[in-house]
């Protein structure tokens, strides 16, 4: 608990970080723009300014801190990989001479993650079922897509392969019309094509990795939070339930089987955020993987011993993690976590708190995050009880009111 962590990112999830960490006296440094989210709440340390795909802005943070971590996949790799090794690797290839800096969870996982075709072929060649996809060529054309939408039939999914979230990167081709305009939207982006996911359910899991090495049993390397249900309007999660509502209990077992088993494949320390399609094969398959705290797990904050963000100091650090602290509070717990997105209005995100204030047991979180653009995760709000109908209850007016900003 001496160690200085250092944070690649200060957005939401770092800032929940640092607030989990305040508690335990951890001190942590973040590299990102000046008074970014997490930076705010931390106003005594000596934060980096600058961008967390900067090679020389990570080496400034490494200076200032005994670890790093980040809050983000999005990072540069290269100079993760130079601190931890001490290798510079590519054509001007040397042995760097200068500071050591490990990074949790290692380097590689982040690098395999953050190309979403490498983190599923990584996948599949461990046996880990995901959705079906289709590597493309560089420049692809219309032709090539016309071709992936015979192999893999109508709608599917182009995707982005990195810098992906919230849904952009995604773009669903309905029909062979809509293939010019899906590649007009995504020109620039390194693509890869996946089969449309014909869920009845998207589930997500955070586990928890305790174990520096890939591919031990995941019994042993890793521990698991509930399954939940997750709710996305227009690729964005809105609502996410805790436990999943209506779900077999042989599907929650195997969904967190699967989540621990994607996750063990990979290397190094941390908490993972694993989602899930429940198909109506009744099959459950990956859709990605988070390399970090996730939104996902928000509602650990309330509802569990220990939040995904305690977890996660704890995993890179090597602190004790009990196993019921990663469970619900109690067999009766449950919660319901809705997400404040700005709306059309600049503030519409502020009279969605305002009205979440006055709901009894919410927890609100606002992040801090300056300007808020239509579908920008501005906070969250979770309501935690013994009913999961009277947590939708209370609810209710608030969805109602996300659903009202948005128009
Ligand atoms: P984030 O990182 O914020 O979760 P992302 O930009 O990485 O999002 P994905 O997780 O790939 O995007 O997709 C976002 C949502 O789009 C999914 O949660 C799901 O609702 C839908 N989606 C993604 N892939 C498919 C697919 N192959 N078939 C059907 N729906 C999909
Ligand atoms: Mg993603
Ligand atoms: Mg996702």
């Amino acid at each position: 608990m001496d160690k200085t962590v250092g944070v690649l990112g200060g957005g939401q999830l770092g800032r929940m970080l640092t607030e989990a960490a305040n508690r335990l006296n951890i001190k942590i440094v973040t590299l990102d723009a000046e008074n970014a989210p997490a930076k705010q709440i931390n106003a005594g340390a000596a934060h980096v300014n600058g961008s967390f795909a900067d090679p020389d802005a990570v080496r400034r943070l490494a200076e200032k801190c005994d670890i790093m971590t980040v809050e983000i996949e999005h990072v540069d790799t290269d100079v993760l990989e130079e601190l931890a090794t001490g290798l510079k690797t590519g054509p001007d290839w040397r042995l760097v001479n200068s500071l050591r800096r490990e990074t949790q969870p290692n380097w590689r996982t982040i690098r395999t993650i953050q190309d979403k075709l490498e983190q599923k072929k990584h996948l599949q060649s461990h046996a880990v079922p995901t959705t079906t996809f289709e590597g493309l060529q560089e420049q692809c054309s219309a032709e090539d897509l016309l071709k992936i939408g015979n192999q893999l039939g109508y709608p599917f999914m182009l995707k982005s392969r990195t810098q992906a979230y919230d849904g952009r990167g995604n773009y669903p081709i309905r029909n062979p019309d809509a293939i010019s305009e899906a590649l007009g939207a995504l020109h620039d982006r390194p693509l890869y094509a996946e089969k449309w996911a014909d869920f009845r359910m998207e589930l997500a899991v955070m586990v928890v990795k305790t174990k520096d090495e890939a591919d031990l049993e995941w019994q042993v390397s890793t521990v698991a939070y509930p399954v939940v249900e997750t709710i996305h309007e227009e690729s964005i999660c809105k609502l996410v339930y805790a436990p999943a509502r209506g779900v077999p209990e042989s599907v929650i077992q195997r969904a967190q089987v699967l989540a621990r088993r994607a996750v063990a494949v990979f290397w190094g320390r941390g908490v993972f955020g694993v989602e899930m399609f429940w198909q109506e094969s009744d099959d459950l398959l990956i859709n990605e993987i988070a390399p970090r705290p996730h939104n996902s797990g928000h509602y650990t904050i309330e509802a569990c011993p220990l939040s995904q963000y305690d977890a996660h100091l704890r995993a890179i650090l090597g602190l004790p993690i009990p196993e019921d602290g990663v469970g619900l509070a109690t067999t009766k717990t449950n919660a319901i976590m809705l997400n404040i997105l700005g709306g059309l209005q600049p503030t519409s995100h502020l009279t969605m708190a305002e009205k979440a204030l006055a709901v009894p047991g919410a927890n609100i979180h606002l992040y801090g995050k300056g300007d808020a653009r239509p579908g920008r995760k501005m906070g969250h709000v979770t309501i935690v009880t013994d009913d999961m109908n009277e947590a939708a209850c209370r609810m209710e007016t608030l969805i109602n009111h996300a659903d009202l900003i948005r128009e």
